[in-house]
């Protein structure tokens, strides 16, 4: 038998909390939740979920540090975070500090359940077998989600490791904001596509691996087509 699919809610508004945990139960996943940051926190780096969603207002301490902290120790962790709508700030700030993803509120609950199985589908299917990635002076050990640069090493979340490797797959084709949503993030066609998602990840990964994130030379945008790869071995 397999074990049930532990996702944890950190998210103080009782009302969307109850109402998360009834669904989700209903959904057959085994739901623990807190109310406040603290214990957030500490249920997050103990409990080994499959998923947490995370509230960004909360007493005590807020999803943002809550997010980095948990990165700090787990870059594998699959974090969802519940952003308010009209935030962009809130979107992209959640984002770099590592995030997979996040669903604005209101939400609906069918949206947000389609998120969370896509999260939990990709971090199930596992990484693509490990192996070394070589982009410029970088050099990748995707398992380990760690790059070195000379003798700087480069910490990279898995979702960011899962870009490179999808890109590195296509290397003769630029490939577009959609279908990395599709292929990386797993969103189903027909979802609003969220490339905002996709852009900050790719920000993300040209300051790590470029030498001018501004004039970027192995993670290339092609006008109107989408992102490339230049891996060297042309
Ligand atoms: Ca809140």
């Amino acid at each position: 038998m397999t074990r049930p699919i532990r996702i944890l809610i950190v998210e103080d508004e009782a009302a969307i909390r109850e109402g998360l945990i009834d669904v989700l139960v209903f959904h057959g996943y085994e739901v623990d939740s807190a109310a406040e940051g603290p214990d957030g926190l500490d249920k997050a780096l103990t409990g080994r979920f499959d998923l947490i969603l995370l509230d960004i207002m909360l007493p005590g301490l807020d999803g943002y540090e809550i997010c980095e902290r948990i990165r700090a120790e787990d870059r594998h962790q699959p974090i969802i975070m519940l952003t308010a709508k009209s935030s962009d700030d809130d979107i992209i700030h959640g984002l770099k500090l590592g995030a997979d993803d996040y669903v604005p509120k209101p939400f609906s609950i069918q949206q947000l359940v389609l998120r969370i199985e896509a999260v939990l589908r990709r971090s199930q299917v596992g990484l693509e077998q490990a192996r070394t990635l070589s982009i410029g002076d970088v050099v990748i050990d995707t398992e380990n989600l760690s790059g070195m640069n000379g003798n700087d090493e480069i910490a990279f979340t898995r979702r960011e490791i899962e870009v490179l490797c999808y890109l590195a797959e296509n290397p003769e084709r630029p490939v577009s904001r959609e279908e990395l949503l599709s292929k990386v993030w797993g969103y189903a066609k027909g979802l609003d596509i969220e490339t905002r998602t996709v852009d900050i990840h790719i920000a993300k990964l040209r300051r790590k691996i470029e030498t001018d994130p501004k004039a970027p030379e192995n993670l290339v945008t092609v006008r109107g087509a989408g992102y490339r790869l230049m891996t060297g071995s042309s």
